[in-house]
This record gives C-alpha cells, structure tokens and sequence, in this order.
C-alpha cells in the first residue's frame, strides 16, 4: 500500500468511528493468528442484572455503598438494586478497587468488600460451606456471583447475568472465515467463560484472570502466533499492551485517550471485522 493510500484509509475509518491511531496496526493484524476477546463489556453487553440477592438489607446498602464510585458492571448493578429497594447510600471513608477482584472500602466505620473468591480470601475471610455450594450453583449456570464480606464475615452475595452481545456470534463467526482463531480470556470465573465460549463455538477460553494475568495469556499465545487483543480501556491496558495489536473498546468520549493501537466506541462489535476488513482493503491480499 502507498503511504497516502493509508492515511485516506485510515481517515474513512475515523469517520466511521474506527479510530486506528497507529498505522502499524494493520499489517501486524494481517499476520496475526488470534483475536482475544475481554469477555465482560466485550463480548457481553457489560450490564448485568442482579438475578439474585441473598443477605440482608443492610449489607446490601453497605455493599452499594462501596461500590458507589465504581465504574464496574457489577458495582452499577448492585447500587442500582440498592436503589431499587430504597436502601440508603453512606460517603465511604476510604474507598479502593481491586480489578479482577472488586472493591474494598471502608463505610459508616465497618470494612466492606464486594468481590469474588480472590477478594474474600485476600480480606481473610471464609465462605461458609453453604454459601460457597449455592455460589457454584450459580456460576455453573454462567453468573456471576460476588459476595459481601463485612468486618471479616462474608454477609450475603449478589448473582449476576450478563446478557452476550447480538452481534458477538456474527462477528466471531466473520474472523473464522478470515482464518483468525478466537479465544476468550476473561477476569470472571471458568463456568460463565465456558458457557460464553460454548455459545459461541469459541474451544479456546481462559477464565479468573487478573488484569495482569491477562497479558501474561497474550504473551503466551505470541510464541505461537501474532495476537490481536479486543478489550476495554480501563482494566484491559496490560492486555492491550502486551499484544501485537491493541483494540479498546470505548464507552467514553474521550476515545483519544484510550489506550490501544485502535478504538472503537463501544456497542458495535462489528467495528472490529471492519477493521480487518479495512486492513486487508488498505494492505492488499497479504493475507
Ligand atoms: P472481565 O475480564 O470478564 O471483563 P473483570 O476483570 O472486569 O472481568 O472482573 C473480573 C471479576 O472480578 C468479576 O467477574 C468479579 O467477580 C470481580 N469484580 C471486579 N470488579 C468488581 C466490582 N466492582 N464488584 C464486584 N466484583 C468485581
Ligand atoms: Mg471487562
């Protein structure tokens, strides 16, 4: 391709909110040989409904409430269930998340934590035996679930579903013709990936993994071929990072700032097989 077929290219991408920041980007996905996909906010729609609630009203307004400053799918879910039941909202004290894991904070002078397992052992509290049974109940039904640990003891929990994407499997689907292996590496746990990737005939998954963890799969699978990594900006930049091509999925207005060789606004999955599309249009048949 000659360089000002690039920049026009790229430019009519732009318009179409395709933003490729870096013109590198589509030769190196001409050679890739995965697609891996973030699945929460990337494949999945990103706003899971509260299926399920167990425990009792105040925790669950000590868990919104720390959750309140989260921009996590799950935190908006649980303060939005909180709302619903016209449970009062406290300013946290001290406020932190854990990405991969949840959030910790500190409300009306108790420690709260809302997250998974990795969040509960971290905070050095116990699942009952009981709640863990019902917990992996749930998950093998592909939900999520994050529990409610205050002052030490794991409180109730909160199941959550997330609905995928209309138009994940078209878009899957697409890249398979093109000759790309997807694979899904996500932070949430094993069952709700394999259920995800079952859906969408994807063999390929890696569930649990932390933000870092995330890139180290990027890393792995680069021994064997070229990766393209499709994430959200947020806690996806190692990942992003870590691949031969970064493509951040945006929900923002600041989609500039994103990291990631390439953005697009989120909600349209079907951005990325144009950018290959594009690719391939811009660089000739290499592939
Ligand atoms: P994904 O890789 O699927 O996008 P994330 O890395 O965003 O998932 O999150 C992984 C897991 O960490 C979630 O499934 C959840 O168990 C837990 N988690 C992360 N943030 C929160 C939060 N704010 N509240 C509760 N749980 C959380
Ligand atoms: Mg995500």
């Amino acid at each position: 391709a000659t360089p000002l077929a690039v920049v026009v290219g790229v430019g009519r991408a732009a318009e179409k909110g395709l933003l490729i920041k870096n013109a590198e980007a589509l030769e190196k996905a001409l050679k890739a040989k995965y697609v891996v996909f973030d699945k929460t906010g990337t494949l999945t729609a990103g706003a899971p409904k509260v299926i399920k609630y167990v425990g009792d009203e105040l925790a669950l307004s000590l868990a919104a409430s720390a959750e309140a400053k989260s921009a996590h799918p799950i935190g908006v879910a649980v303060v939005k269930l909180a709302a619903e039941k016209g449970l009062p909202l406290a300013e946290p004290e001290m406020y932190e998340t854990f990405p991969g894991q949840g959030v910790y904070a500190r409300v009306n002078g108790a420690v709260v934590g809302v997250g998974n397992e990795k969040l509960v052992e971290g905070m050095g509290a116990a699942i009952p035996e009981e709640l863990r049974r019902e917990a992996e109940r749930h998950k093998a039904e592909g939900y999520t679930v994050a529990f409610v640990v205050v002052d030490g003891a794991v409180r109730g929990y909160v199941v959550v579903g997330d609905e995928m994407r209309q138009e994940a499997r078209e878009v899957v689907e697409r890249l398979r013709k093109m000759g790309y292996e997807p694979v899904i590496v996500s932070g949430d746990n094993e069952a709700a990936v394999a259920r995800v990737a079952e859906r969408l005939g994807i063999r390929r998954f890696y569930g649990g993994k932390t933000p870092d963890e995330k890139a180290e799969v990027v890393k792995e699978l680069r021994k064997e071929g070229g990766v393209i990594f499709i994430g959200d900006g947020i806690n996806d930049a190692p990942a992003l990072a870590s691949a031969d091509v970064g493509i951040a999925v945006a929900s923002g207005t600041e989609v500039a700032k994103e990291a990631g060789d390439v953005v697009v606004r989120k909600g349209d999955l079907t951005k990325v097989a144009e950018f290959l599309d594009l690719a391939k249009k811009i660089m000739g048949n290499a592939r």
